[in-house]
């Protein structure tokens, strides 16, 4: 897992896989979940204003000594803070929090209509200041990408988009690897809501693996990036063990057959 990096646009290098800290809001319970991902060598955490819990991830990647420059740290501007002044203000207060002088990784969290290029200009900014090596965006469509391109003096090198075996999105992937925009699939297990579908649980019973393995070895095969969530210490472990076996051309067909177009989450809203 700490050996597989994707090349982003700028040339900064990202794990493949990292660990998504959502809804994860007690502090032990935190602690615990980021203490067991990084001994399993998950070196990506992908925090968000939104979750309330940067102050948390600081404190314990500080109390584990953890080098700085061993980490992938992403964080994302809330709806709420967005807009030129909100954006640079609310990275600031989050960089405090996550007691760090940078992130590797800043992302608008969703598209909205109000400040829709002012917060990229913040982003543009705030990367050449260098409180943030990469700038990305999150449930970004082809047409919100098309429309930052007209005013953009860099385009984002990642889109964070909802991607699971029930939601495939191949025609916003292509778009995206065509743009040089890498994706990274959030809720990559669909938050296991997919697990009991037969073609899913088949492969696993044949390759005796779990139903999340089999699709995090999808979205690996895929060149997608992903960052499943658990709190349990033997999950966290059995999601970086995805290395030691693949899928074959036909199981990966099978697997993109699964695909209904569901969500797991509200459908991005078109802007201007
Ligand atoms: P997920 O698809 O990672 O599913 C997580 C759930 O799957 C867990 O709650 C757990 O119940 C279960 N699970 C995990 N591993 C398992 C295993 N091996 N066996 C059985 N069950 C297992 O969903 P998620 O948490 O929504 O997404 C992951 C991360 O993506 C989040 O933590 C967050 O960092 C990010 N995210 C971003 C956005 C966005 O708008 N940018 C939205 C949602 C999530």
């Amino acid at each position: 897992i700490s050996d597989n990096f994707i090349t982003l646009a700028d040339g900064n290098k990202m794990p493949q896989q990292g660990f998504g800290v959502y809804k994860i809001t007690d502090q032990s319970e935190f602690e615990q979940a980021v203490t067991a991902a990084w001994q399993q060598g998950y070196r990506l955490f992908d925090t968000a204003q939104m979750y309330e819990n940067e102050q948390y991830l600081g404190k314990i990647l500080h109390d584990l000594q953890v080098p700085r420059e061993q980490i992938f740290i992403t964080t994302k501007i809330s709806e709420a803070n967005q807009g030129y002044d909100a954006t640079i203000r609310s990275m600031k207060e989050s960089l405090k929090k996550l007691q760090m002088d940078y992130v590797d990784l800043l992302l608008i969290h969703w598209p909205i209509n109000t400040h829709f290029f002012d917060t990229w200009r913040a982003f543009e900014d705030l990367k050449a200041q260098g409180l943030t090596k990469s700038i990305g965006v999150s449930n970004y469509g082809m047409v919100h990408l098309q429309y930052l391109a007209t005013q953009a003096r860099e385009m984002p090198v990642l889109n964070q988009i909802e991607v699971s075996p029930y939601m495939s999105q191949k025609p916003l992937l292509q778009f995206d690897r065509e743009n040089n925009i890498a994706t990274q699939a959030w809720s990559p297990l669909g938050r296991g809501k997919v697990f009991n579908e037969p073609v899913i649980a088949k492969i696993a019973e044949q390759k005796h693996r779990s139903a999340a393995q089999i699709i995090l070895r999808w979205h690996l095969q895929n060149g997608v990036a992903f960052i499943p969530k658990s709190t349990h210490p033997e999950r966290i472990a059995q999601n970086a063990s995805i290395y030691d076996f693949s899928l074959t051309d036909e199981e990966m067909q099978l697997m993109d057959s699964v695909n209904k177009n569901h969500r797991v989450s509200k459908e991005p809203e078109l802007v201007y």
